[in-house]
């Protein structure tokens, strides 16, 4: 015999297939969960934790959630990186034999929700897959189950390519083989913060095949359907809006490690994660949720061909000119909800009338917006235009079928319009005829007994009743009424008469909302039909935006158009646009920037503090927004097209790695060279400062020696090493940059422009001293300085007659070793000579 009830064996039987999820079981208003569910979501959701069955020896744990309130606490689970498996009673409990009969009816998981307070309107939510191939290929497929995109993407230099693709973007849950190694897995959690879902089967059960017929690499085809198998099984429903897939050539775009990505802050901030302070936060004048979405990947993934940057540019171009264009095409823009997503809804079958509404709206508008569009009277705009098909019959469907203002629920009436449906009209006739009725009942009966008070009324429980007050009653004849309720000044009586009626009007309301209903739901599926053309248009829709976009943030922060050139590179004036955002008006000093094929790598040195990091990430930031169609910040602007960038900058975030600033800014340096081109841009900050200065100063000049020699990227290096501005003279495509810096009166003012040449002092004790640190301190400071560099000074006598150029690796240059030591031991001999040891304590000795 089992010790649990049968219901508790119908929740374990379930909970086995649903391990992993947290299973919602549903008992009559509440959503239960029971064992350690219970323990975990009580815990997770702050609710209490009670016992079932507690007076037995052993009592099971259980918490619930009421039906009604259940999407928040759904909500914060998924969130959390939690499953949430919803499990229904699928029959009338009053017809059921024994236990009501459950399902699991919804599987919600972070990488499959469908409901909207669970989405960010300006957001992708990305499930993707990951699947391992034999010849050493990985596949990513990327869906996004709200607007039905699928893209695929083959990576074929290995694990790492993978991780710094995945990066950064918006994936929420991330499907893979059981089999993957466990350490490969750790490391997609720990670097992508995912949550991780396993599904075996990769072939297709027939149905949506149709979505790769256009791909003929086997493993792609498998790939996909890793995630199709997966997101079928956990929703259970229907999935037409998926759109056909797509294949990404990451060939084709400006390759950014997940480095450049976090470093450059592109969509999110380092410190705060959010996109306050990103680039994405200056280029975002996009009206519409599709744009904004549409914004990041492109700011993701820039071009590299130069005819479709000039294309983006040209339209972009266009829109900048015709301002006064502009604001009527974003006001208009503003009226287009989000299709994409609703042709998702529409698919998934949680649309309501008002969504169908604000859709046949959007739809209304496109007309408006062709005509503005036509309005710039420019050809690039045109070619545009024409890729603007709106499906009409669907608004015309729309106008005919839906009232203006329906109401949330579906299951209500009061949707559809009078003349859509013969036989819905007669039951409103009948309904609207039977209140007609009454009303007039009411004024005879008025009439008949003299009481001006009586009035008809309806409730729920009674029906139709006829009020009198207590003082009238004695005005009512005798016989006629039956008394139905009592109130503390009133009688409510009813008549068999008005009963007749009452069930006339009831049967016919009835019968027309589940009327409405079976019609909302038709026209719903005949909608699907036009899901395709919804997605079409909320492609271009979305271009348009993101590209007005750009012309609206050129125009207000004075951006201009960069011109592409082979080679070289020369920026005028060019500016930071994050910074130049956050500071006040005129604060930020702009500088200029020129590389051409003589000149590879710049070596910046300049006092901390001094604008080094800002003008490297500005030089990455111009060049990325160029590459993605945008006008660039800056006068003038000769860009050269690369295909990669990689950084190392900055070590705010490292600590939370675990590893140490030191092994982070190697590994990094260590990406870079081994992946770059002579065709990318690399950055690296003040490389070597997390060793010892000798270490340090090897390390950085062996990397730009290395650069320099091997790679000929173009790089930019900042360095506070003043030994390697003397690199000039054996690398011939170096060239030293400096921050100027100036001291008044004690004090350093940074003037944050660049110059050519090296810069001759370091400033740090300044700098210290604008930190406000304790005078003593900065006096103490400044006489050690003092003593090092007189040191200095002697240790540069020793090394002249050496006539041998800075090396930091003594053991390779004996000679000049020996002479040095001769040198300090006769010195030291001097200075001993001169001691007297009678005057000294043991310690002194
Ligand atoms: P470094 O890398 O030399 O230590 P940063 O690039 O971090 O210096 O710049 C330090 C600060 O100086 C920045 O936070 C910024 O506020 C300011 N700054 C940098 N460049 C400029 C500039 N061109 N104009 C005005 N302020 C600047």
């Amino acid at each position: 015999m089992s010790k649990y009830t049968p219901m508790m064996e119908q929740y374990l039987g379930i909970k086995a297939d649903y391990k992993d999820a947290f299973l919602f079981f549903r008992l009559g208003d509440f959503y239960e969960m029971f064992f350690d569910d219970a323990v975990v979501a009580a815990r997770e959701l702050e609710i209490t934790l009670t016992k079932r069955d507690a007076a037995n020896d052993d009592p099971i744990p259980m918490c619930g959630v009421p039906y009604h309130a259940a999407a928040n606490y759904i909500k914060n689970l998924i969130e959390k990186g939690y499953k949430v498996a919803i499990c229904e009673q699928v029959e009338d409990p009053k017809q059921a034999k024994g236990v009501v009969r459950r399902e699991v009816v919804q599987l919600i998981t972070p990488g499959t929700v469908m409901e909207s307070n669970m989405l960010s309107e300006k957001e992708n939510n990305y499930i993707a897959s990951l699947s391992y191939f034999k010849d050493g290929s990985y596949v990513i497929v990327y869906n996004d189950l709200s607007t039905g995109e699928n893209r695929i993407a083959l990576v074929s230099n290995g694990w790492d390519a993978v991780i710094h693709e995945l990066y950064n973007q918006p994936i929420k849950e991330i499907v893979i083989s059981s089999k993957m190694p466990p350490d490969l897995q750790q490391q997609l959690r720990d670097k992508l913060n995912v949550t991780l879902s396993y599904q075996d089967e990769i072939s297709f059960n027939g149905e949506y095949r149709s979505l790769v017929d256009d791909i003929n690499d086997e493993r792609l085809v498998k790939a996909f359907s890793r995630l199709l198998n997966y997101v079928q099984h956990t929703q259970k429903r229907s999935l037409d809006h998926l759109q056909p897939a797509k294949i990404i050539e990451l060939k084709q775009f400006l390759k950014l490690d997940m480095y450049s990505k976090r470093n450059l802050e592109l969509t999110e901030t380092i410190i705060k994660k959010g996109k306050h302070g990103s680039l994405l936060w200056v280029l975002d004048q996009t009206v519409t949720s599709m744009g904004s979405r549409l914004l990041k990947k492109w700011i993701e993934r820039p071009l590299l061909n130069k005819k479709q940057i000039e294309e983006r540019l040209d339209v972009v171009d266009a829109f900048y000119n015709g301002f006064m264009e502009r604001d009527a095409l974003r006001e208009g823009l503003k009226s287009v909800y989000d299709l994409e997503r609703l042709a998702g809804r529409i698919a998934f079958g949680n649309v309501n009338g008002r969504d169908l509404i604000q859709l046949k709206q959007s739809l209304a508008k496109i007309p408006d917006l062709l005509s503005i569009l036509n309005q710039f009277g420019s050809k690039q705009i045109d070619k545009v235009v024409k890729e603007i098909h709106s499906p009409n019959q669907l608004v015309e469907l729309l106008a005919n079928s839906l009232v203006e203002n329906p109401p949330i629920s579906i299951k209500d009436g009061s949707l559809i319009k009078d003349g859509y449906n013969e036989t819905l009209d007669k039951y409103r006739d009948a309904s609207r005829n039977g209140k007609q009725w009454i009303k007039e009942l009411e004024l005879q009966e008025k009439q008949e007994t003299k009481i001006k008070s009586l009035k008809i009324g309806y409730n729920r429980v009674f029906g139709y009743y006829i009020e009198v007050t207590k003082a009238n009653l004695h005005l009512l004849p005798e016989g006629r009424y039956e008394r139905k309720q009592t109130l503390t000044n009133a009688e409510r009586y009813v008549t068999p008469e008005l009963k007749e009626k009452e069930q006339l009007i009831l049967e016919a309301e009835e019968k027309s909302v589940e009327l409405e209903y079976e019609l909302f739901l038709t026209i719903r599926d005949q909608l699907k039909a036009y899901i395709p053309d919804l997605q079409r248009l909320a492609e271009v829709v979305s271009k348009i935006d993101v590209l007005q976009s750009f012309a609206t943030v050129s125009e207000s922060n004075n951006y201009k158009r960069p011109s592409f050139v082979k080679d070289n590179l020369s920026i005028k004036n060019g500016r930071h646009p994050v910074v130049e955002q956050v500071m006040k008006n005129g604060e930020f000093v702009p500088n200029d920037i020129f590389m051409d094929k003589d000149s590879d790598v710049l070596l910046i040195t300049g006092p901390n503090m001094s604008g080094k990091s800002t003008y490297m990430r500005q030089l990455a930031l111009t060049v990325l927004m160029g590459q993605i169609g945008c006008f660039v910040p800056c006068e003038d602007a000769a860009l050269t097209i690369f295909d990669q960038i990689f950084t190392r900058i900055g070590a705010a975030d490292d600590l939370v790695s675990g590893q140490s600033t030191f092994m982070v800014e190697m590994l990094e340096a260590n990406h870079a060279i081994s992946n770059a081109t002579k065709n990318s841009l690399i950055l690296l900050d003040e490389i070597g400062r997390g060793t010892s200065t000798y270490d340090g100063m090897a390390l950085a000049q062996a990397i730009v020696e290395y650069i320099h020699n091997h790679i000929h990227a173009k790089t930019l290096f900042s360095t506070h090493y003043h030994e390697l501005t003397t690199l000039d003279q054996s690398l011939a495509r170096l060239k030293n940059i400096h921050v100027r810096a100036e001291e008044y009166e004690g004090n350093v003012v940074f003037l944050h422009q660049i110059k050519e040449g090296a810069a001759d002092e370091s400033y740090g004790i300044h700098v210290a001293k604008l930190a406000e640190l304790p005078e003593k301190l900065i006096n103490r400071a400044s006489s050690i300085l003092h003593d090092f560099e007189t040191k200095d000074e002697k240790k540069n006598e020793v090394h002249e007659d050496s006539a041998n150029q800075l090396s930091f690796f003594a053991e390779e240059v004996p000679s000049t070793r020996t002479k040095t030591v001769d040198r300090t031991h006769e010195s030291i001999i001097v200075e001993l000579k001169k001691i007297n040891l009678f005057d000294m304590t043991p310690l002194d000795a």
